[in-house]
């Protein structure tokens, strides 16, 4: 184990490093603040490197699915067979951690619960029993403070670990994960984009849903249309180009808009759903850890190859300057503009490419407007290979 210099946590509710950048990705909660300089996915950009020390090797750019998802050995659309009650899709993460620790592959798994009030209120765990991951099922769609349990983590003995996780959380553990005394790390990564606050939570559940208290589970899916689960098991469908844009601009976190690592480039193996077809999850298997936890629940899940369907670029284009300028479309001309895109937009891994370079041209466009000075560091080579496809606006 390599020397673990600890430095004193800083307090609650007090300004981080990043500052408003910060994704309150829990680092600073714990002595491993000592290495936020270089740990912080907001102050050091380092996919190069890192690519590099996890998975032998970096992105190759000039090959479109590597510049677009990352290194990875495979990429597969599948669902459970018996998809799990309460998962957020099928529940494929839930039943990998579970599955981990009955066959004793791990000690513990790093997994979000949510707290006793508040269903949407993210509690970082350090699960030791399937029970409480399973417990850790469905999205908290906030921002989870996952690394805040490094010290309990290194306290507990444990050699054998998985840790479930978004980007900006993988990007710190990975620069840190050296100091913590395993003997074997396991990263389940999910994609993640214009993640939020609970204040700005509440808003866009305020400012969308036609019954913001009763909704359960939401999800940003394939066919263009944000579904909301409710409790009584009704869902709700609103069109993407029907939302407030205007009102929304303002609760997604500045480190969402000025992140470029939606598809977890650091996970040893993702699971999403952006790329598969309407209804089945996306895995993307990126190295060899990736694959052993693939083919620990392969049994239990329905396969099909990935697809590709459709021609992004002019949606992504027009859209630029409707998602700059905040235009909402009244919903009978959303509906309708919903019901054009679902026949004939891009679908499966054209749709995780339309998704992507939306939300990077948006993102290029915020880092450059406000931390014009960083915009060189703080953008991958890949990243800025994207955006390079599309005009945007001088200012
Ligand atoms: P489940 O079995 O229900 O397990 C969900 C897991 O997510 C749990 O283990 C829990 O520990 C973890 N988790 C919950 N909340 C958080 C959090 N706030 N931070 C970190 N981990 C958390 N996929 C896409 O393809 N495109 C997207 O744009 C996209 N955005 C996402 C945004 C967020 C904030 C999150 C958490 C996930 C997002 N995903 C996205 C992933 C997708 O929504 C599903 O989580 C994924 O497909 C796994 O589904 P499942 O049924 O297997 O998960
Ligand atoms: Fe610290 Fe994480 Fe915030 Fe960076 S994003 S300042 S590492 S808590």
């Amino acid at each position: 184990m390599a020397e673990h210099h600890k430095a004193r946590p800083l307090p609650p509710g007090s300004l981080r490093p990043a500052k408003q950048l910060c994704s309150e990705c829990g680092l600073c909660d714990t002595s491993y603040i000592h290495y936020v300089k270089s740990a912080c996915a907001f102050l050091n950009q380092q996919f190069d490197a890192l690519e590099i020390q996890v998975h032998g090797r970096q992105r190759d750019i000039n090959q479109e699915n590597e510049c677009y998802f990352g290194v990875h050995q495979m990429m597969v659309a599948a669902r459970k067979k018996q998809p799990l009650l309460g998962a957020q899709w099928t529940g494929i993460v839930t039943t990998i951690g579970m599955r981990m620790l009955q066959k004793k592959w791990v000690e513990g798994v790093v997994c979000v619960q949510n707290t006793p009030e508040d269903r949407f209120q993210p509690q970082p765990v350090l699960a030791r029993t399937p029970e409480e991951v399973f417990a850790a099922r469905v999205n908290k769609p906030t921002l989870s403070p996952n690394l805040n349990l490094l010290d309990e983590i290194e306290r507990s003995g444990i050699r054998r670990l998985l840790v479930i996780g978004v980007g900006c959380q993988i990007q710190a553990l990975r620069a840190v994960q050296k100091y913590l005394g395993l003997e074997k790390l396991y990263v389940l990564g999910t994609p993640c984009v214009d993640n939020v606050t609970r204040a700005g939570l509440q808003k866009f559940l305020e400012t969308t849903s036609r019954s913001p208290h009763t909704v359960v589970h939401y999800e940003f899916m394939q066919d263009y249309h944000v579904y909301f689960k409710h409790e009584d098991g009704s869902v709700e469908k609103v069109p993407f180009f029907g939302l407030n844009t205007k009102e929304l601009k303002d609760i997604f976190a500045p480190s969402c808009l000025s992140c470029f690592d939606y598809v977890n480039g650091l996970a040893d193996l993702v699971v999403g759903y952006m790329g598969a077809p309407f209804g089945w999850q996306w895995l993307v298997v990126r190295n060899e850890r990736g694959q052993e936890m693939f083919d620990l629940v392969r049994d239990e899940l329905e396969l099909q190859p990935v697809m590709s369907q459709g021609q992004r670029h002019q949606a992504v284009q027009q859209s630029i300057p409707a998602y700059d300028q905040g235009v909402t479309l009244p919903m009978w001309a959303a509906r309708l503009m919903g019901v054009f895109i679902e026949k004939f937009g891009p679908k499966g891994l054209e749709y995780a490419r339309f998704s992507i370079d939306s939300h990077f041209t948006r993102n290029y466009l915020y880092v450059r407007r406000h931390y014009p000075h960083k915009l060189a560091s703080h953008v991958p080579e890949f990243a800025k290979k994207i955006v390079s496809q599309y005009r945007l606006p001088e200012t």
